[in-house]
Parts: C-alpha cells; structure tokens; sequence
C-alpha cells in the first residue's frame, strides 16, 4: 500500500488546480462540489462558461491566468495540475519542494496523493484506489459497491448524526448503556428497515422512541421479518433490497421454488429453513409456517421469508402478512419479479402491445374450488394476454374454458417452463393445442400464455423459421 486513504476537510484551505482541459474541469466540479476553496490557474483565457458553472456550489473559486509560481501554492492544502507535460512536471517539483501535497492527473510518478474512486451517499463515503495502477479497474470496484449499499445510506447516517447527543443524555441517565449495541439494533432492526424501504418520517420516530426508552429496553431485542420476492430462479434477478435482507437474515424460510443458487446469496451462517412443500408430501401447511414466522422474530431473530417470484402474486404473502401484523411483529415487503414477467422477458414476448394486447390477466387455474370455478367469460377479450400459473396440470380445462368463452382456438399459446433456469423450456402453438404444449414442455414450475403477442415471441419466429426451413 502506497497511498493511505484519508479524508481530507476541504474547509482548512485553498485547493490550487492548475489546467484547462476536461481533466482538469472534471476536477473542479469534483472540488467545488465537494465545497472546496479553489483557487484555479488556468493557461487558457476562454473560460467563462465553466468559471460560471463552477460557482453554483458552496465555498470559494478564484482565477488566476497562467502558471502558478511558488508563492502561489504555498499554503495551499493541495494542488491539482492536470496542465499538460512541462507544466505538470514544474507543478509537481514546486509542490514537493513546499511540501504541498500534489496530484498530478494520470501521473501516480509525479504525484505524492492520488484521487480514490468515489462513492459519494452524503456523510457515507467509500474511496476506492488501485494505487494508480488501474483506473478502470477502481471504477468497476465503485459500481459493486454502488449496487450493495442501500439507496438512503447517507441519509441514515445523516439521521444518526442529528440523534448522538440526545442518545448521550440518555447514558448519562442509564450508565449501563451500550452505544455499540443501541446502534447495532438500529441500523440492524425494523429502524434501519424502515428507513431503507422509505419509510423515513416512521424510522426517525421509532428512532427518537427508541432513545426515550433505552434505559428500559436495553437488554431486548426486536426481532423483524422481511417478505422478500426471489424472483423466477435466475439469482441476477433478486432486487439489490432482496439481497441486502439475505445478508443481514439469522433465519431464512423458504419455498420449493427458491432454488440453492439463490440461497448461496445468503449469509454464510443464517439458519435456512424448508418449509415448502416436495413432490408426494403435504408440507407444514400455512397456520404452522405463520406460527414459525412469528416464533423466530419474537425470540428476536432478523427473519427472512423466502418465496419465489413476487410474495403478493400467487404466494399467500398477504396471508403471512396479515397473520405478522396481528402479533405486533414489523414485516417489510420486497417485491420480486413474478414468474410471468421473468419468462416473458426471457422469451422476447411483449405482454402488451400497442392496438393487439391491451389487457394483462394473471389468473390460476388451481383456485381451491377447482378450475371450475375460474371466470373464463371475464378473459374473452382477444385482447387480453392471459398467463396461468399453477396451470400445467390444467391446460385442458384452460383450452375449453377459453374456447368456451369466445377466444379463437387458433390464438397463439405458449408453454413457459423453468423460465430464467438453466433448464428453461419455451414451448410455442396454439391455444387448441395446449394441452399436448404442456405435455411436451415437462416438469414445471410453468406457466400458460395465450394471446396474440405470443405470435410476437422468440420461440415463435424461431419456429416459424423452422418451419420454412422445412417446406423448402
Ligand atoms: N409468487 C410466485 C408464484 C407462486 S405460484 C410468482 O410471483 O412468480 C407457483 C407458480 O408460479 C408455478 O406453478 C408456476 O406457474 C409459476 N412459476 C414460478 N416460477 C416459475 C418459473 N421459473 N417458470 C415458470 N413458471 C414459474
């Protein structure tokens, strides 16, 4: 490690930047937006336009034209040069000789501090530095970090920073009190998660609550539950909020459909806990999975319920929700990209269409009254682009009950299995035949589709292609 990270308080100087090209503009903005004191010498004297824009931000810009002399830069907190060789060379040796901390652009040889890669959440800050050695590569580390912290990250730092003198009376009250601990259960507990799912104005009154009565509640802790949608299989199509519950879960139960690559995102030592359903077994059934539920976040665990999908479509989250709210326990919901929404962008098949497909109706075929039940007339609009869940089972009473009700038997359908898996299958026909279509796709997970876009899909123009090929 050459290059220490440190943060350096941009109100205890001047910066002097010396250039006038897009690197150097790229480091005003960067300066000024930060709120530093820039005293910018530039060799080029048409520099109005960014003069202005720069002065938008707090703190001070002064402009100076043409190469800054020794007396120019001592007492400068640091100097940036980025004004081309010759220059650059001169810059560096003057800095170094008053000591002036420097950095050249794109120079690590000339510079004694190099710019890290920012992430900039407001007081949250994460600089990332290869030691000048890669650029790109500092940058693709930032856009990693980028994606695992929470959005309101700063905010919420922001939010704690308001409360440390208040939480301070408060241990001048109770001695006994941790601070590690209080602010462990914050930002682990329904507070942080209250506050990354939006819900800030809640988050701080808990919070400042949860000051009140710290002496009492010390020793306690609050258990939570997040409801979290885990998408149709492939592990990319978690939601970043999805995977920030995973890592922070004690205790994860979850469903047939949640396959192991997606309970590798997990942390490494929560509990995982099947409460599904196997082929040929009942299950634990709902009221014991409630019971769980309940059970792991009254002993104060950090619960995780897994379900595939969305948990509001088809999943009986509203169920468990219901259930949670009713124990006093906090649930979060995150939502999950449904089975249909998943296979559809797998398959290139638009589920509306502009003037073809104007309606989208999610229906299941294995209501618990038996597919009778099923309002088919509702779904007689050749419009509507219909997907089935849980259908495979009942493609025959889907054909009939669509036919039944007016749509062309000839209306394209499809058959989409294991979408997003390794394992997917797409089979493509028409809506009379979808009982041989499910047949022929095998196991499920899978969902039925009718409708004219289906027509518009990728399994069906590489079967049309096949066809051609075929006749030809
Ligand atoms: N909550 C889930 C649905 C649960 S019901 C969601 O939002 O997707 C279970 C049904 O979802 C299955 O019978 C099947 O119809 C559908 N399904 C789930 N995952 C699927 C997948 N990867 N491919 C096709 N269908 C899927």
């Amino acid at each position: 490690m050459r290059f220490l990270p440190v943060f350096l308080d941009l109100t205890s100087g001047p910066i002097v930047l010396v250039g006038s090209g897009t690197a150097a503009t790229a480091k005003l903005h960067l300066l000024r937006a930060a709120g530093a004191h820039v005293r910018w010498f530039s060799p080029e004297i048409d520099v109005a336009e960014e003069l202005l824009l720069a002065s938008h931000y707090a703190g001070r810009i002064g402009i100076a034209i043409g190469e800054p002399g020794e007396d120019d830069l001592a007492g400068a907190l640091a100097v940036v040069s980025a004004a081309g060789s010759g220059i650059d060379e001169r810059i560096a040796q003057r800095a170094r000789a008053l000591s002036v901390p420097v950095n050249v652009v794109d120079r690590p040889d000339l510079s004694t501090f190099v710019f890290p890669a920012i992430v900039d959440r407001g007081d949250v800050v994460v600089a990332t530095g290869t030691g000048g050695a890669s650029p790109v590569l500092a940058r693709r580390l930032r856009e990693r970090i980028e994606a695992i912290l929470p959005a309101r990250i700063g905010e919420f730092a922001a939010m704690m920073s308001r409360y440390r003198d208040r939480i301070a009376a408060a241990r001048k009250r109770y001695p006994g009190l941790s601070l590690r601990r209080f602010w462990e259960r914050v930002i682990d507990g329904p507070i942080g998660a209250a506050f990354h799912a939006g819900r800030t104005r809640d988050a701080e009154a808990a919070l400042a609550m949860a000051i009140d009565n710290a002496g009492t509640s010390a020793t306690k802790t609050e258990g939570i539950v997040h409801l979290v949608g885990a998408g149709p299989g492939d592990p990319d199509l978690l939601t970043l909020r999805a995977l920030h519950a995973l890592q922070a879960a004690d205790a994860i139960f979850y469903d047939d459909l949640v396959g192991p690559d997606i309970l590798g995102r997990a942390r490494r030592d929560a509990e995982l806990i099947f409460v599904g359903k196997r082929k040929g077994e009942p299950g634990i059934g709902q009221a014991e999975i409630n019971r769980r539920l309940a059970a792991a976040a009254k002993a104060g665990r950090r619960v995780v319920r897994l379900k595939g999908g969305d948990p509001f479509i088809f999943g009986r989250g509203g169920e468990e929700l219901e259930h949670l709210r009713q124990e006093g326990i906090p649930v979060h919901v995150v939502p999950g990209i449904t089975a249909a929404l998943g296979c559809a962008a797998e398959a290139g098949l638009p589920l509306t269409f502009r003037s073809e497909a104007t309606r989208l109706a999610l229906v299941t075929a294995n209501t618990a009254e038996g597919p009778d039940n099923v309002d088919w007339n509702g779904l007689a609009d050749p419009q509507t682009t219909v997907i089935v869940y849980m259908g495979l089972t009942a493609a025959e009473d889907v054909r009939r009950g669509l036919i039944g009700a007016g749509r062309d038997p000839q209306t394209p359908a499809a058959v989409l299995a294991r979408g997003t898996r390794p394992d997917a299958v797409t089979a493509v026909g028409r809506l009379d035949d979808l009982p041989a279509l499910a047949a022929s796709a095998g196991d499920g997970p899978a969902l039925l589709v009718i409708g004219y876009v289906v027509a518009r899909s990728e399994p069906w123009r590489t079967q049309q292609d096949a066809a051609i090929e075929v006749a030809a």
